[in-house]
This record gives structure tokens, C-alpha cells and sequence, in this order.
């Protein structure tokens, strides 16, 4: 089988056309195998739209079994690596496998799914290639529970944002989602089936929780849960001066009123002081019936404004002017401009799906699927206000054409064993720059796109600026290993363990593959 699949990489496409049954059949895979792309190409492409590799094949296994056999199969040849594949939401080619074999995880989603108690604690085992927002509305509507840590955008797999750390408004208070897992079900890159957690096989649970796949295929993880609530009240309030906006939210996150209970969803965002559908007031409106009205923000106000967003959540059979006062409470100690505040009372999952009707809007008009050059950061509460002199308030006064979002986390709650790197301050922020292009009738090109990241990584890096990138993506190794820092030793050895020639993930360009 592997002399049949390397004659496959070596020869041309029309010579080399194998039978995909047999090959199915050598492997003996309870799933299937398909030549190429797959039908549609789907596996040479993702979100991010700038890079292209096609695969050898696309296999979509229906269990741990399956993916074990082909990791297995890649290690007897002498060049193949394996992709796990999520729903390819990555931006620069992460789970792609050029001319190597791509494992189609969505294949495996609905395996696993069951609700578990241990010492009096909910969680429910989920598989690895499920998506987020499938986990949600099961488990909703089947035990009237949730995961605790999210991301914005839900159409992404469990094992996809674990291999990164999965983090959204929700991350202040329960960390990443990957601190929000026990147990994974991991296959190596020997092709091994191991059951870890932070008891068992340690070393390997904590390497692949933001180990950006290169350990091992994650086919189960299980998930704290906790009760779902009915509604959310959604609240967005707005700044003119950036520090107080980081003062408040900082705030928000680090002391809750006592006695009270805190909000359980804080972000924020920069958007542009102008009237730009896309870019300036109106994206701050949660509801076609507000208005932002400009007269109410101070003469002094700059070229940005910052919103503070924030959620509460609560039950339908709650007394609603008990909501009001909790709210108003906790708002109360805020200094943004009283003039500029939306709200909106929304289900919960509405609330948690809420990206998914902003993806609907921009599927009509094609630019969710035109290319999103983003760039994902973390930079230190030290770094934050003079990031945001240069970059938000000159680098990028005009907008990007989708959010620029900006919010503190807090690194105790995230766990320091992972592979995740984060800034070393207690208190830092994501900054997730979301560029949607052809907003305009003249785009920027995506390269002019490109070499603005550039310009604030190098921004950052000249300034000498404590940060990281998040779902980093780099050219060289020399690059990875400045971004894993002292970690980097570790994160070697690790491969050196769990996937010794380098099969795993070769999308995310930090290992070769050995013969
Ligand atoms: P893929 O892109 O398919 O894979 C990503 C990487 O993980 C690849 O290296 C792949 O090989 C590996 N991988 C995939 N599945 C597995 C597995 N089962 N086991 C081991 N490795 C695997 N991130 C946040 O943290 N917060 C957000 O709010 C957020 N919002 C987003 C919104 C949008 C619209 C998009 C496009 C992305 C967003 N992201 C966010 C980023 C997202 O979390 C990552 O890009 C994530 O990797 C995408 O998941 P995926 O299932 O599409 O993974």
C-alpha cells in the first residue's frame, strides 16, 4: 500500500491514478480514503484563503482506529506526513499537507458524545473532529448544560481550537478552553491510541493542548460543563479615551462587585470615529433599532473609539428588574460615555452562535470567503497602551474591514504545563485584528495586507514589547524557536517522543519530516 501511495506522490496525476478501493482495502479503514483534494478540493484550501497545498489524499476515519492505521502507514514511508484537518478555519495553510495524506476529522463528529459525573461534576466526552457549535446545541437541549470557555465563532472543532487554546469573553474567568478539558483521547505520531490527562500520560496531555497538532490527533476530549442558562443580557458601552476603557475592563476582570455576582462575557473592541458602515459607529449597534448618535461622544475623541462588551447571564423565570439592578450595579462603576450604550436580551446559544448569522450576512455578499489575512496576538497590560498609539490610533485608524478586537485575560487562568505561549504579565490582551477584504470597490491587495502585520509584528519587536502571537504562523525555525522561548527545548523533545519523524501537522511548517 505505501509503495502504491508513494508511486502516487512521485509519478503525474493522470499516471498515477490508483485504485482508491484497494488502497481502502489494504488499509482495512472503517472510513474512506479519496485521491486528492476531495471532491470539492476542500482540503487544499482554508479560511484564510492565502495558501494553497493540495494533498496526496483526503481520508475520513470513523475512529481512533482509523487514524492510528494511517499514522502508521505515513511512518513506513519514506516522505508522507498526515493533516488533521478541523473545518480548516486556520488562516495560513496550519492544517494542510502538501502532497501528505489530510485526515478529515468532521468525518468522526458524532462519535463519543455522553454525559459523565465525577465527584459531583458535569462534563460530557466529545470527539475531537465535532464542532463547537454542534457540542453546544446537544448539549443544551439534551441535559440543559454547556461548556463553560468558548470561542467567538462556534464552527470550529473541538480538536482544532484545543490545539491552539480556544478563547473568547469567557476566558477572564475560566481560562482557555483548553484549560477547560480533563481527558483526551490522543493518537500519536507512532501511530499509538492513548488515553491522557493530567494524571495519566501528563506529558503528552499538556504537549497537545495548544501543541498545534504536532504530538497527536486529538479524537476525544472531555469537557467541563456547567448548567446552561436561559437568557444573556448583551450590553456594549463606549469609550472615547482608551485608557479608560482598559481601566474598566481591566477592572471588569479582576474584581468582581462582592456580594454580586460578576458579568460572565467581557470583550471589547476598537472601531472607527466615523460613520462607516463597516468600520466606525454603526458596528457598535446590537439591534436595527439603535442609533449611535455622534453628537454624543466628547469633541476630544480621536481617530478610535473602544467598546466594552459584556454579557450577563440569567434565567427566564428571573425577576427582569433583579437583572436590571444587578446590571446597573455593575456598570455603575464604569466611566464610559452614558450616552452610548446598546443592549439586547437574546437566548443564550443566540448569544453563543451570534458570529454564525454574521457569516450568513457575509456568505451573501462573498466576502466571507474571499481572503482574511489575520493576525492574532497577546500582548502584555505593560505594552497595551502604546500598541494602541501606534497601531490602533495611526497603523490602522481607517479600520480593516472587520473587528479589531481588544480584551485582558488573565494568565493564571490559563495553565503554564500547556504548549500555549502567553506573555509573562498576569493581566494581558488579545488583539485579534479580523480583516474582511472587498469592502470596498478598491481592496487593498492581500501582500499590502500581509506586510501590515508585518509592519506591527516588527512594530512590536523593535519595541522589544512582551507578546506572542496566537495561532502564530512563521517561515522559519529559527522564528518558532524565538516564539517558544525556553520552551523550546521541551517542545523538541516532545516531538522527539510523540512523533519522532515528524509525520504530525507538517501545515504548520516548524519540523521536517525525517525518512
Ligand atoms: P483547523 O484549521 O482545521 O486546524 C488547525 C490546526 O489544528 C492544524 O494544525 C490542524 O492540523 C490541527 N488539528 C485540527 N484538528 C485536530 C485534531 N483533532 N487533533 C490534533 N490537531 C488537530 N480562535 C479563538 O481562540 N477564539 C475565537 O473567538 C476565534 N474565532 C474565530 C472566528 C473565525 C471566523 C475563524 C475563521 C477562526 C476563529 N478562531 C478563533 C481561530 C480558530 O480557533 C483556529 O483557527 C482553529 O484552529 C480553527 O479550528 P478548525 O477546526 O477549523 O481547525
Amino acid at each position: 500500500m505505501i509503495a502504491c501511495l508513494e508511486r502516487y506522490v512521485h509519478e503525474t496525476d493522470a499516471e498515477s491514478r490508483q485504485d482508491v478501493s484497494s488502497i481502502c482495502k489494504t488499509l482495512d479503514l472503517q472510513g474512506s480514503i479519496e485521491f486528492g483534494g476531495g471532491p470539492t478540493g476542500f482540503a487544499d484550501k482554508d479560511f484564510g484563503g492565502v495558501y494553497s497545498f493540495e494533498p496526496l489524499a483526503v481520508i475520513r476515519p470513523s475512529c481512533a482506529d482509523d487514524v492510528a492505521r494511517v499514522v502508521k502507514a505515513a511512518s513506513r514511508s519514506s516522505n508522507l506526513t498526515v493533516a488533521a484537518r478541523g473545518n480548516g478555519h486556520s488562516i495560513n495553510g496550519q492544517a494542510m499537507a502538501h502532497r501528505g495524506l489530510v485526515l478529515d476529522m468532521r468525518s468522526t463528529e458524532d462519535n463519543h458524545f455522553k454525559l459523565l459525573t465525577i465527584n459531583g461534576v458535569y462534563y460530557v466526552d466529545v470527539s475531537g473532529g465535532a464542532l463547537w457549535e454542534d457540542v453546544l446545541k446537544r448539549c443544551v437541549s439534551k441535559f440543559g448544560m454547556a461548556p463553560r470557555s468558548w470561542t467567538d465563532y462556534l464552527s470550529l472543532t473541538v480538536g482544532g481550537t484545543l490545539s491552539n487554546a480556544g478563547v473568547s469573553g469567557q476566558a477572564f474567568r475560566y481560562g482557555p478552553q483548553t484549560s477547560n478539558v480533563t481527558e483526551l483521547e490522543v493518537v500519536t505520531g507512532k501511530g499509538d491510541v492513548l488515553i491522557c490527562s493530567e494524571n495519566e500520560n501528563p506529558e503528552l496531555f499538556f504537549g497537545v493542548l495548544g501543541g498545534l497538532g504536532q504530538f497527536g490527533v486529538i479524537t476525544r476530549a472531555r469537557v467541563v460543563l456547567q448548567s446552561a442558562p436561559d437568557m444573556v443580557r448583551w450590553i456594549r458601552v463606549v469609550y472615547s479615551e482608551f485608557d479608560e476603557f482598559t481601566r474598566d475592563a481591566e477592572l471588569l476582570v479582576t474584581q468582581p462587585v462582592k456580594g454580586e455576582s460578576s458579568f460572565d462575557y467581557v470583550e471589547g473592541f476598537v472601531f472607527v470615529n466615523s460613520d462607516d458602515r463597516v468600520n466606525g459607529w454603526p458596528s457598535v449597534l446590537l439591534d436595527p433599532g439603535h442609533g449611535f448618535e455622534p453628537d454624543h461622544k466628547p469633541p476630544t475623541a480621536g481617530s478610535v473609539l473602544y467598546c466594552l462588551e459584556v454579557a450577563l447571564h440569567y434565567n427566564s423565570d428571573n425577576n427582569l428588574s433583579a437583572v436590571d439592578t444587578v446590571v446597573s450595579t455593575m456598570l455603575g462603576r464604569l466611566g464610559f460615555n452614558r450616552n452610548l450604550k446598546f443592549q439586547v436580551d437574546v437566548s443564550y446559544v443566540d448569544f453563543l452562535l451570534r458570529v454564525k448569522r454574521v457569516e450568513e450576512q457575509a456568505k451573501t455578499s462573498g466576502i466571507w470567503d474571499s481572503p482574511h489575512p489575520w493576525l492574532n496576538m497577546f500582548v502584555s497590560k505593560s505594552d497595551i497602551a502604546e500598541f494602541d498609539r501606534e497601531v490602533f490610533k495611526k497603523i490602522l485608524k481607517d479600520g480593516i474591514g472587520g473587528p479589531m478586537l481588544v480584551y485582558p485575560v488573565l494568565r493564571s487562568k490559563w495553565d503554564n504545563r500547556t504548549s500555549v505561549m502567553i506573555p509573562d504579565e498576569e493581566i494581558f490582551y488579545l488583539v485579534a485584528l479580523l480583516r474582511f477584504t472587498c469592502t470596498n470597490p478598491k481592496p487593498p491587495t492581500v501582500e499590502k495586507l500581509v506586510a501590515q502585520n508585518h509592519e506591527i509584528i516588527q512594530y512590536c519587536n523593535k519595541r522589544g514589547s512582551d507578546f506572542k502571537l496566537y495561532l502564530p504562523h512563521y517561515k522559519s525555525q529559527e522564528e518558532w524557536k524565538n516564539h517558544f522561548g525556553n520552551q523550546w527545548t521541551r517542545f523538541v523533545e516532545m516531538k522527539a517522543c510523540f512523533d519522532p519523524m515528524a509525520i504530525l501537522s507538517p501545515g504548520q511548517n516548524i519540523f521536517s519530516r525525517l525518512p
